[in-house]
């Protein structure tokens, strides 16, 4: 009895796939739109694909303090018309802040703001989703930004 169950191919590809699984633990969103509905439906598609966390914010100004107190974020999602802030100033105050800059931005547009993406793009957005979205639609924008898409 030795270890000729044991391969060592089999071994590296188990712990490749452990790896993915891993890779996809903790992970932690911020939903940042001005209608509350919208939040909790964005964070409940968010909690099925299997975020661990999603932090809330009504406009661009408490996302911003969110950011500051919130720890790790791996992906935003914002809304663009909100008050106070809107998304793409958001966006920009995001992306030019150091500490920030590198959390991957996904615009939620509706109809009318498709339009105004590339705008987005330009500024430094990663991906947008349109509303009204399915689940499926939001869970492939989330894992081509988080690079994980199969
Ligand atoms: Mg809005």
């Amino acid at each position: 009895m030795g270890n000729e169950g044991l391969d060592i191919g089999n071994l590296e590809s188990l712990e490749k796939s452990l790896g993915a699984v891993f890779e996809r633990k903790d992970l932690r969103f911020l939903v940042v739109d001005d209608s509350g509905t919208m939040r909790r439906i964005i964070a409940k598609a968010l909690k099925d694909i299997g975020a661990d966390t999603v932090v809330e914010a009504g406009d661009g100004m408490e996302a911003l303090l969110k950011l500051q107190s919130a720890g790790k974020i791996d992906v935003i999602l914002t809304d663009w018309n909100m008050p106070k802030m809107n998304g793409l100033e958001f966006l920009k105050s995001v992306k030019g802040n150091a500490a920030f800059k590198d959390i991957p931005v996904i615009m939620v547009t509706t109809e009318a703001e498709k339009a105004s993406v590339l705008e987005a793009i330009k500024a430094g957005a990663r991906n947008y989703v349109a509303k009204p979205f399915t689940p499926d639609v939001l869970k492939a924008k989330v894992e081509q930004t988080l690079g994980i898409a199969k």
